[in-house]
């Protein structure tokens, strides 16, 4: 049994350090808005090379709060991917705004400038790039792109921790970034937790007051704001893991490599090789035109397995209202063909080669 994701591994592996994190803190009692919070937050600024680095519960709730912190709201319009978690759009859809989808690059399977170009209108306010299943999105085109028309840029970067393009992490590149800290993610914690990045003092202050209540002094109440905070034990946590993040990246850009070489040559697409970390393969994505017969060869030999996603997001009822999109012939294409493999830090090469093999032999038969 090969399972899609194994958390046990590394918890294993870091079980003192965690566990030690994880004491001095029921010890402590300042399980909201203890130390280890603004710590992690100084310690992920620095890391991502950012001037803010502000944490909350979750990524979803990052989207949220930055679309409104850049005051985005009824009339506007937003462009984002089709190809993505349904947090990505919700976020849109709580601020009122409508999102407008356009197509993928059928490689990356991120949007691209152009077809961001395309779908401009004088309604536009907000471009939201996500760097789906850890590979960054082309961030100086779109970043040139936003300026010309004065557009604001919030990254989804909650599958792409550590990320680079050149030497700059995802989430330094626009006005505003999104992570998520998810078990399942890059950097992942033991619940739920999420972080908001800028460089603009004016996004930060307003980032903060919504998470906390819309006060910044006790007592005085600004804006209507939301209890959204990172607790006290997952920052402690998330300090120890943030220590590891770029070894555990470097473990997953080998894997993948192991599989695309594992898989060539096969008529199924393999990810873009990465050597430099602009892919840190949050997931390992195939598109295969023989999906329904590999699951099935999968399930038997009980190898864990996924199809992120099946459906463009404006095919969902949720979104169909609240949404306009462009011609989404890739992504459609890709929904029926994608299939992410097991991947994580530390799966064996022995692992990999077994679900390899369950995969050529799809096609040999
Ligand atoms: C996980 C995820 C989110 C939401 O993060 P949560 O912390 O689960 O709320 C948003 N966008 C993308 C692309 C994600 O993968």
């Amino acid at each position: 049994m090969i399972p899609l994701l194994d958390l046990k591994l590394q918890y294993r592996k870091l079980q003192r350090e965690i566990d030690t994190a994880v004491a001095e803190v029921l010890a402590d009692t300042r399980f909201i808005q203890g130390p280890n919070v603004g710590q992690f937050e100084s310690e992920v600024a620095g890391y991502l090379g950012v001037k803010h680095a502000i944490s909350c519960n979750s990524g979803s709730d990052a989207l949220h709060m930055a679309l409104l912190a850049c005051g985005i709201g009824g009339n506007d319009e937003v462009i984002t991917t089709p190809f993505s978690f349904a947090a990505t759009a919700e976020a849109i859809g709580h601020t009122g705004a409508t999102a407008v989808f356009v197509d993928i690059d059928p490689v990356t399977f991120n949007i691209t400038a152009e077809s961001i170009e395309a779908a401009i209108t004088p309604k536009t306010r907000a471009i939201l790039p996500v760097h789906i299943f850890g590979q960054a999105a082309d961030m100086l085109a779109i970043c040139r792109l936003a300026r010309q028309h004065d557009l604001f840029v919030i990254e989804d970067c909650a599958q792409s921790f550590g990320a680079r393009i050149a030497h700059k992490h995802t989430g330094s590149f626009g006005h505003a970034a999104c992570f998520s800290f998810f078990p399942s993610k890059n950097l992942g914690g033991y619940g739920d937790g999420g972080l908001f990045t800028t460089d603009s003092d004016d996004l930060a202050e307003q980032f903060s007051l919504f998470k906390n209540h819309g006060s910044k002094i006790r007592n005085q109440h600004q804006v209507v704001g939301w209890n959204s905070r990172l607790d006290e034990l997952q920052a402690a946590i998330l300090r120890v893991k943030l220590r590891h993040v770029d070894k555990f990246n470097q473990q997953r850009i080998s894997a993948a490599k192991h599989y695309t070489r594992m898989l060539d040559p096969l008529p199924a697409q393999t990810p873009q090789q990465a050597d430099d970390l602009s892919h840190v393969f949050h997931q390992y994505t195939i598109l295969t035109r023989s999906r329904t017969r590999m699951i099935d060869e999968l399930k038997k030999k009980h190898i864990g397995h996924a199809v992120y996603y099946p459906m463009p997001l404006p095919d969902q009822k949720a979104f169909s209202c609240m949404s306009r999109s462009s011609d989404l012939r890739n992504t459609n294409a890709v929904c029926r063909q994608c299939l992410s493999l097991p991947i994580f830090p530390e799966i064996s090469k022995t692992q990999i080669e077994t679900v390899a093999n369950t995969i050529r032999q799809v096609y040999a038969d």
